[in-house]
């Protein structure tokens, strides 16, 4: 791509991110959070066009990945439980004042390649908990957030390694283009009303009230029970006070909470799975009583067993979620080693916490409440995919007959 076609591009996206990612509102501020120096140059477009769309304050905190890899190979072994605390204080004083968050990472899945797997884990859990606080009002809703993956040169290479790295990011930029509908002539025209496809089918979904989903495919046998007062949603997000967002660009899915204690059977994941610098391939994890009772993996294994030892809830799902096979992502038949897209190439499920917001009322009950609700709460949010083109799943009606829902991945409903 040249520069002057990638600068458009970044023009293009920015408006997006600030339009219908953010919705940034006149006089509202803006916390953006980048996990890489290479990003800058769509920080920076992102930076203008929010003092253009009116914000009087748009703030980057920096938390750049190879200044981590750095620490993990160089610091003091003992030194791990240390976290510069005003990173995540910052991000939850923004969050609680209501500013716009923005969260930019193009993560190389293979940071962490060769390091110490116990101190990649005790990193991961120490930031966490420092996040929390952050995280929680995030969960709610309790102002507009938005998460983006632009292309990075150590994450083209790692998903093309046959190309050379400048081949890698060129053909990375084009999946992120097309997935992200930048190559559209009015993107954000297109996300409005693509959005409102979306939430026809939650709506529908949510008309049906199903007790439970029950999913078929090769490796996977599992019945997912959907506690009372189950929301579906999909197509953009709402804060609580009204303001219409869009977390995640690009988004496929839609989803809602699992009852955290009945999830019963086997489910086998079909895409690599990135957890914070360690790559998880080939695993399956068995669920009894809504816990996660036995786990296999081919790769990562250690990465897989961490993320269930970040808290007992951790051992529960929070997420269950619906993507068609036929969308733009799952064609492009790549995988991402990126969960933000990756997830809206399948159908998926997240170990640990559920969104406050997909329980009627979640959003003011008590932690005891929620939970009493089938609601779980963790500091993991980790989604894995098994969705596939060859995944059956039915609806299960308060009477107990089922009802197709997805057929060979496609709706069943769709006609
Ligand atoms: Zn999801
Ligand atoms: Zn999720």
């Amino acid at each position: 791509m040249k520069e002057n076609e990638l600068e458009q591009i970044l023009v293009k996206f920015a408006d997006l991110i600030v339009k219908v990612g953010l919705n940034l509102q006149p006089e509202q501020r803006l916390f953006i959070w980048a996990e890489q120096l290479e990003v800058a140059p769509l920080v920076r477009q992102v930076v203008r066009r929010a003092y253009q769309a009116g914000s009087p304050l748009v703030s980057v905190l920096w938390n750049d990945d190879r200044e981590k890899l750095l620490r993990m190979k160089h610091a003091p072994r003992d030194s791990f439980e240390e976290y510069p605390a005003w990173k995540t204080d910052t991000r939850y004083q923004c969050t609680k004042r209501g500013d716009a968050i923005l969260y930019i990472s193009g993560k190389d899945p293979d940071l962490y390649q060769g390091q110490d797997p116990e101190l990649v884990s005790l990193t991961s859990r120490v930031y966490l908990e420092h996040l929390k606080p952050a995280r929680e009002l995030t969960a709610k809703n309790e102002t507009q957030w938005c998460v983006i993956c632009p292309p990075t040169p150590d994450w083209a290479a790692a998903v093309f390694p046959d190309l050379s790295r400048e081949a890698g990011e060129e053909r990375l930029w084009e999946a992120v283009i097309k997935t992200c509908r930048l190559n559209k002539p009015d993107p954000v025209k297109f996300w409005q009303d693509y959005f409102l496809q979306i939430q026809e089918h939650a709506e529908y979904l949510n008309d049906k009230a199903y007790s439970a989903l029950k999913f078929k495919a090769p490796g996977t046998d599992l019945t997912v029970g959907l506690p009372e007062g189950h929301i579906w949603m999909g197509g953009g997000d709402v804060t609580r006070n009204g303001i219409a967002f869009g977390a995640n660009i690009p988004t496929e899915e839609v989803f809602t909470l699992p009852h955290r204690e009945r999830v019963e059977g086997t489910v086998a994941a079909t895409k690599p799975l990135s957890y914070q610098g360690s790559l998880i391939e080939g695993f399956s994890l068995t669920f009894k009583e809504g816990r996660v009772v036995d786990i296999r993996a081919d790769k990562g294994r250690d990465a897989l067993q961490s993320i269930l030892e970040g808290d007992p809830n951790s051992n529960y799902l929070g997420e269950v979620a619906l993507v068609p096979h036929g969308t733009p992502i799952s064609q492009l038949g790549i995988s991402f080693l990126n969960t933000l897209y990756d997830e809206n190439a399948s159908n998926h499920l997240a170990l640990g916490s559920a969104y406050r917001f997909s329980l009627a009322g979640g959003a003011d009950m008590s932690a005891e409440e929620f939970a009493a609700a089938g609601g779980n709460e963790s500091i993991n949010h980790v989604d894995f995919m098994f969705g596939s083109g060859e995944m059956d799943v039915d609806g299960v009606m308060a009477n107990g007959t089922t009802e197709p829902v997805m057929r060979a991945g496609e709706w069943a409903f769709d006609g």
